[in-house]
């Protein structure tokens, strides 16, 4: 996305960055996480480049340079995705590259990652004579309001989610495995213009949804079992998640009751989103729900996470104590889980307005019965 905004706004991204130079009295910013990479210098990282040892564009900005470390196999890559930045290429480790190039910039003070960073390079950067500074928070806070081009490209990705399903249950019939159904899921996703799938796709029959982030396995669809579909896709950098439960063959009035307060639980929290409203109360919300019927114990996990580059980012709703804000975008995923029997979970990527909250997926809540 930074790739079609330009300078302009790259430029407005970098001095919001720079605020938190003054904010914690650090001389520049060390940034590693691909996310904030491709927030703020456009650079695109792609699944696993992260892990690799060596500069996949490591951003080093202080209050009047930015500056982007790219070892061969991506200078070339940093001197076209990245206008206004330069291209540094490193030949030392980077405990011996970043100390040097500080202090060529009189900068001793740096905010770095320390969920990203390891343990190792920290300590071998400060062993070089800097400081770091953790601001994993306060760089996460950057990407919390998205621009209507994050909007647009999330909203790319909701939609073909929602039409990905939508042909996925002509598809699914009783006897695909879990993992057959997964297959046909990236493959849709690889044919109709995704660059990538958000995450391996949940699928999971029957009782194996009671693990809420269970594997594919090859246990087959059958008739009488509900099946969890938890999927998203990449449009431009930006992600969708989403999660249906369907069920073949009519459910039990216990399982149909279940049902309903998960989606009820769901809608509740979605009313109850609004700007200026604390993050948690949207998961308190939908827990008392639950709780009315019975099912409080079941509910598993949290509310919902906020949703952009990464799947999982700020805000984290269950321990949000802070207020909402327009612009922001997150999952609202109730789920009840029963070991040795079901799980039921509906999850929507929920935008929030000025006017109010906005479903960016759309795939039918009703109970889904093939
Ligand atoms: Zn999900
Ligand atoms: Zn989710």
């Amino acid at each position: 996305m930074p790739r079609v905004t330009g300078v302009v706004q790259a430029g407005a991204r970098l001095d919001r960055a720079r605020a938190i130079l003054d904010e914690l009295g650090l001389d520049g910013l060390l940034v590693s996480r691909g996310a904030a990479k491709r927030w703020l210098a456009g650079f695109v990282t792609h699944r696993g480049d992260e892990l690799t040892s060596g500069y996949s564009g490591t951003l080093l900005v202080t209050r009047d340079t930015q500056l982007i470390m790219a070892d061969g196999r991506y200078v070339e890559q940093a001197d076209s995705e990245c206008p206004g930045w330069e291209v540094h290429r490193t030949s030392k480790p980077i405990e011996g590259e970043v100390p040097a190039i500080a202090a060529g910039r009189r900068a001793r003070r740096l905010g770095a990652e320390a969920e990203v960073l390891s343990h190792a390079d920290w300590e071998g950067i400060e062993a070089g004579g800097l400081e770091l500074v953790p601001v994993d928070e306060l760089l996460a806070a950057l990407r919390l309001v998205k621009d209507p081009d994050e909007l647009a490209a999330i909203g790319r990705a909701c939609a073909l989610t929602d039409a990905c399903f939508a042909d996925l249950t002509t598809i699914v019939r009783p006897g695909m495995t879990e993992r057959e159904v997964a297959w046909e899921l990236e493959a849709w996703f690889r044919a109709n213009g995704a660059e990538d799938l958000a995450f391996e796709p949940l699928v999971l029959v029957g009782a194996r949804a009671a693990m809420p982030h269970g594997h594919s396995s090859d246990v087959a669809v059958a008739d009488g079992q509900p099946l969890l579909i938890d999927v998203g896709c990449q449009v431009d950098g930006y992600r969708s998640d989403m999660t249906r439960t369907v069920f073949f063959g009519e459910p039990a009035p216990e399982t149909r009751r279940r049902y309903e307060a998960v989606r009820q639980a769901q809608q509740l929290a979605f009313e109850a989103a609004a700007p200026g409203v604390i993050g948690a109360d949207l998961d308190r919300v939908a827990r008392e729900h639950l709780a009315s019927a019975g099912l409080g114990e079941a509910f598993a996990h949290g509310i919902g996470h906020g949703i952009g580059l990464e799947t999982h980012e700020a805000p984290m709703l269950k321990d949000w104590d802070r207020p909402l804000e327009a612009g922001m975008v997150f999952t609202l995923e109730p789920g009840i889980y029963f070991p040795g029997e079901m799980g039921i979970r509906i999850e929507d990527d929920v935008h929030l307005t000025d006017a109010g909250p906005r479903r960016l997926t759309s795939a039918p809540r009703e109970i889904v019965v093939l």
